[in-house]
Order: structure tokens, then sequence, then C-alpha cells
């Protein structure tokens, strides 16, 4: 069968909310997914003894409203309170109290003054929100990048300013990708199969893939905005709006690496470590998450996109090369790669997640507009106030399927 009700063209977190949705009102359904696995940047990878391994999100973000905690009770699967050791430094090392209470002195600044640009006519970059000569520029810029993928010259203040979150932060113990995966459950998904063209100039929009044509009364597209800015999918007729909306909202760029911590007993639970306290491009490190004997590095911004030009062992010397200059030269027989990200590389994604260029933060709202009552669009770029979340990803993905069901008067 090859006429669908509705075609949903990505199964990550927004393709599969919207593709939920749209089942409870008895539509026919086909999701199409490029790759070969579920999920999208919602990724469990399962490491050799088992381990869960987070590839892409890993925090159920804004957890007391967050959707995902109602699918993962549903669905069974348990959720981890523990606060995130974000910012902490495990015994202080580098760290001083009385530089720790300094440096959150500065953030709290800069962040009044991002509140005080959210509000101002004009928008601006981020940087222009640093105050000059400030000793923790630079740090205050590397959370930028592991935030938003970007340093803060590359980032619309405005944008920034509009993301919500309630500062609760809770995790799947199984796995945010797993639980993503499984919420795909009865849906009808082809695997391996990309739409390459999306034609939606006639009465039915019609999907060209590597397998053949279909067709549907309309179509969700939930594919990244590096992905559509890049046209592919090609889109007949061309949508110029919404493909420079897109490259408006361009993914910045956040990578893991998973190292094994022999002897791991050492160090407590959830702890943390910031490689470094003055420069921009520093890994930010995760010691035994929930109680694992694992390290997770996160890199973010220009750093993330050299070390993945470099290749995957890069990632690895550079955080055993940090971690050895603060706990001392011992520590690098201990730690072995486990695996590594690289969302940058990944033709599907193109990237880790989205933010506006400084000007541009009514891109998203470009982006998220329906075409003609035929044509959707969802994914966490769409979202004004949950971008750069899979929780985001599901409202749009909602959103979406809503405003089909109106448009199809089912
Ligand atoms: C390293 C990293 C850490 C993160 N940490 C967190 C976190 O802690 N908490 C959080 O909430 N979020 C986090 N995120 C962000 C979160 O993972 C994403 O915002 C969310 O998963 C995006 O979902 P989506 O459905 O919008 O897009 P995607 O997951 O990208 O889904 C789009 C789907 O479309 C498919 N596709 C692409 N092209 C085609 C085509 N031509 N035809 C068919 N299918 C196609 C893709 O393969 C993909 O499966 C993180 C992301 C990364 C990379």
């Amino acid at each position: 069968m090859s006429e669908f009700d509705v075609i949903v063209i990505g199964a990550g977190a927004a393709g599969l909310a919207a593709a939920r949705q749209l089942a409870t009102a008895r539509l026919s359904i086909r999701v199409l997914e490029a790759r070969s696995r579920l999920g999208g940047r919602a990724w469990t990878w399962r490491e050799p003894g088992g381990l869960p391994i987070e590839l892409g999100c890993g925090w159920l973000h804004s957890a007391d409203v967050n959707e995902w905690c109602i699918v993962a009770s549903t669905l069974g699967f348990a959720l981890d309170r523990t606060r995130p050791p974000w910012r902490t430094q495990f015994n202080d090392i580098g760290f001083p109290p009385s530089d720790q209470d300094d440096y959150r002195a500065a953030s709290a600044r800069f962040y009044d003054r991002l509140d005080a640009a959210g509000e101002a006519e004009i928008d601006m970059p981020g940087d222009r929100l640093l105050e000059p000569g400030c000793r923790w520029n630079g740090l205050i810029n590397a959370t930028s990048t592991y935030i938003n993928g970007v340093e803060l010259d590359q980032l619309s203040a405005r944008d920034f300013w509009r993301y919500r979150d309630t500062g609760v932060n809770w995790r799947v113990v199984e796995g945010y990708g797993t639980l993503i995966a499984a919420s795909a459950a009865g849906l009808d998904i082809a695997l391996d199969c990309p739409a390459q063209v999306i034609d939606h100039g006639g009465r039915r929009v019609r999907i060209a893939t590597p397998r053949g044509e279909l067709s549907a009364r309309a179509a969700i597209v939930t594919v990244s905005t590096d992905v559509l800015a890049a046209g592919a999918p090609r889109i007949v007729p061309e949508l110029p709006d919404k493909i420079a909306a897109a490259a408006a909202v361009p993914l910045g760029l956040a990578d893991k690496l998973y190292l094994r911590l022999d002897g791991a007993e050492e160090f407590p639970g959830d702890s943390h470590l910031y490689g470094a306290l003055d420069r921009v491009g520093t890994g930010s490190y995760h010691l035994r998450p929930l109680g694992r004997p694992l390290v997770e590095g996160y890199f973010g911004g220009a750093l993330a996109r050299d070390l993945e030009q470099e290749g995957e062992a890069a990632f690895a010397s550079f955080a055993i090369d940090q971690l050895a200059a603060l706990l001392g030269g011992d520590i690098r027989k201990r730690l072995h790669p486990v695996a590594a990200s690289a969302w940058g590389r990944d033709p599907h994604a193109r990237g880790s997640y989205s933010h506006a260029r400084p000007g541009e933060a009514d891109a998203r709202q470009v982006l998220a507009a329906a075409v003609d009552e035929r044509l959707f669009f969802a994914g966490e770029a769409c979202s004004c106030e949950d971008f750069s979340t899979a929780h985001g990803a599901y409202r749009s993905g909602i959103a979406a399927a809503e405003q089909v069901i109106a448009a199809l008067g089912a």
C-alpha cells in the first residue's frame, strides 16, 4: 500500500510523537526514516557490558512538565531524579569555593543582562552580554557551547532568552533514546527509507523514496534544520522562505565521549569536573553518571568541530589529557574509550541542536508554519520556547499532528 492519510518524515522524537497523536484520530499513517534505527538524535547505544550509553539526549529537561516522563511511566521505564552535578567541581580541584562563588555571581549577572536584552527592541549577539575583562568569560562562553552548541557571538540573545526551563532535570535509567524508540511500538515505520523528493504541488503530497513513490493527504516533515537547508529531502515546488528559515536556525555542535573508569568506587557517583576554567574550548566531565563506572565527556562549539575533524581518538586524547592534569597522571591507565558521537558528520542530523543566529529568533515561527494545509513541519527547532530538546521536539510533533487532524477534518 502506498497511499496514506498522512506521511511523517523522520522517526525522531517529533516524528514519533506526531505519529502517535495521529494514530489516535484513526488516520492511516506511514513514518519514513532514513536511518536503520529509530530515535534520530535520541540514541542509546549499549556497550558490550550492557550499560546504556546516551550518545544523544540524556536529560529530561523541565522534567516536572516533560511529556516524556508520562510516556516513561506508561511504558514502565524508571526515572532517576538525582540532581545534575554540572556546576560543581569534584573536591574543588583547581576551583576553590571562593572562585566558584565569584564565577556563579558573574554568571548570574550575565543572565540578568540576558533578561534585559531579551526584552530590548533590537536583538544582539550573546557575546555583547559578557562583562569586558571578566575572568569568567571563557567559562560562561564554554557553557554556551554545551547549551547551544555554539559560542555566544553566533547566538541570538533574544532566542536564548526565550528558552524556558523549570530547572528540574531527571534521567531515564534505561536511556532517553531507548524510551523514545520504544514509544514507536505499533506504528507503521519504514526504516532505511529516506524521503528524497516531497512534491506538494498537487491535491495529494507525493513523496519519492528509493523504494518507490508514496502519496498522502498531508505530510509532516521533521528533519533537522541543517538537513532541510541542505536540500535533502528536496521540496517541490520550492519553498525558499522555509529553507531560509531553516538556515537562520542552524544546528550547533555538541558531542559526547564515554570512557570506562577502572576503580570507579574512588569517585562519588554523579560528580563533575570542568576540564579548564580559563578558556572556551574545554570539556565538561560527568564522573560516574548514575553511579556507573564511566566518565561522560561533553564538548561543544568549535572544540567539538575540531575534535570531530581529527577523528574519534582525538576526543579521548583531549579528555584524558585534561583529566590527567586535574587528577594526576596515574588516571591515564584507568581510562578506556568506549564510544564517542560525531553528530556533525552524521548526514541525517548534520549537527546536534538548533540555535537562532543573531537577529533571527523569529525564524522559528516561519519554520513551523504549515503550507497550504498539506505540508506541515515539526522538530525541536520549530519550538519557540523548548527548542534544542527532546520534549520541545515532542511538543512540536503534537502541535503539527493537531493541525493535520484539523485540516483533514478527522
Ligand atoms: C549530544 C547531544 C546531547 C543532547 N542532550 C539533550 C538532553 O540532555 N536533553 C534534551 O532534551 N535534548 C538533548 N539533545 C537534543 C535532542 O536530542 C534533540 O533536540 C531531539 O532528539 C530532536 O528530535 P527531532 O525529532 O526534532 O529531530 P531528529 O531526532 O533529528 O529526528 C529527525 C529524523 O529524521 C530522519 N531523517 C533525516 N532525513 C530524512 C529523510 N530524507 N527521510 C526520512 N527521514 C529523515 C533522521 O534520521 C531522524 O531520525 C541532545 C542532542 C545531542 C546531539
